[in-house]
């Protein structure tokens, strides 16, 4: 009865997986009665936290089956399933659990035995494995990112071996690590403008903008490295778990605010006008000193001088009439 107790959730695509279980039924094969069967349109829908989510709530395993190699219904679903199971068994072993706690596998429509062979012999290893800690009451996010993030660091904490986490990056699409090149960064504040998840920041004072990167926020986009004026950002897309599960916001670039010489508004970071300079000197060095309004101003006397002087310089004199 308490092996009973102890369920399987297997997440099965509806072409193949499932049909496979259902015709296992209907033909007398046997599969563990723990087996509790979820029916997913295709096994690549079967979104990594939903894996996890099982074991947080109390199941004693999961698997994801679908189609086999190059049958599935959508593409590779199959495949894109496979990925995310392997991705996430790096990532419980990273935090000190067994891998084996899940799995994936393949069917066809027609292998009834196999499904239930394979069905049997997980259910068999998982039941073997000693008991996750209860972590239910840790995971209360309603955000599926900080929930993926909660459940891993409730086992890890549980477990005790948050100070012990594999650093070994784990390549993930969905996840982004950013590479700064700090000679080239000068505080613009563009990449933060355009990261949509809040992963970079930048925070102002009167005279400093500070700029601030959160890995676990990072989704690897790649939008700061298409608004970095200076090519100074690369991404990765991968995840670090120790700064992931530890949420770091981290400082990696800062710098001085200019006055406008004219105004005395703030205008541009140190490092900006250094970046621009010569730019500047090729039509006057004295307007960079100068905000974008002021310098506007600037150019319009400028251009009304030059007018002038161009007009008075072109009119003939009467002599030169007659
Ligand atoms: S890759 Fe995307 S999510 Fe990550 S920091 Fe850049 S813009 Fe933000
Ligand atoms: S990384 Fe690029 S876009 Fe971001 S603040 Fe530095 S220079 Fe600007």
């Amino acid at each position: 009865m308490k092996k009973e107790k102890e369920r399987i959730i297997g997440f099965c695509c509806n072409e193949c997986a499932y049909a496979a279980a259902d015709l296992a039924g209907q033909s007398g094969m046997k599969y563990p009665i723990n087996t509790r069967i979820i029916r997913t349109p295709c096994s690549g829908s079967t979104d990594p936290l939903w894996v996890l989510e099982g074991l947080a709530q109390g199941a004693k395993g999961v698997f994801v089956s679908g189609c086999l190699p190059d049958q599935c219904h959508y593409g590779d679903g199959n495949v894109h399933a496979e990925e995310s199971v392997n991705f996430l068994k790096k990532l419980l072993k990273a935090i000190g659990i067994n891998p084996k706690y899940i799995t994936s596998y393949f069917n066809s429509a027609g292998m009834p035995e196999a499904f239930s062979n394979s069905t049997t012999d997980f259910v068999k290893d998982v039941l073997s494995l000693p008991k996750l800690p209860d972590i239910k009451d840790k995971v209360k996010s309603e955000d599926k990112r900080e929930r993926f993030l909660e459940i891993l660091l409730a086992y890890a904490t549980a477990l005790g071996t948050i100070e012990k986490v594999n650093e070994k990056p784990i390549p993930r699409e969905g996840f982004g690590m950013i590479t700064v090149d700090e000679d080239k960064c000068v505080s613009c504040g563009s990449c933060a403008l355009l990261c949509e998840t809040d992963a970079i920041t930048a925070k102002e004072t009167k005279k400093h903008r500070k700029m601030y990167y959160a890995h676990h926020l990072c989704t690897g986009c790649e939008a700061c490295v298409r608004a970095c004026p200076t090519e100074a950002i690369t991404v990765k897309k991968e995840i670090h778990l120790k700064p992931f599960l530890a949420k770091e916001n981290n400082q990696f670039a800062g710098n001085q605010f200019v006055a406008c010489s004219k105004c005395g508004a703030i205008y541009a970071t140190v490092d900006i006008l250094e970046e621009i300079k010569d730019e500047f000197e090729l039509i006057d060095s004295k307007i960079v000193s100068l905000c974008p309004v002021c310098r506007r101003e600037q150019v319009g006397v400028d251009y009304v001088n030059l007018s002038k002087y161009l007009i008075s310089a072109n009119l003939a004199t009467e002599e030169e009439v007659k």
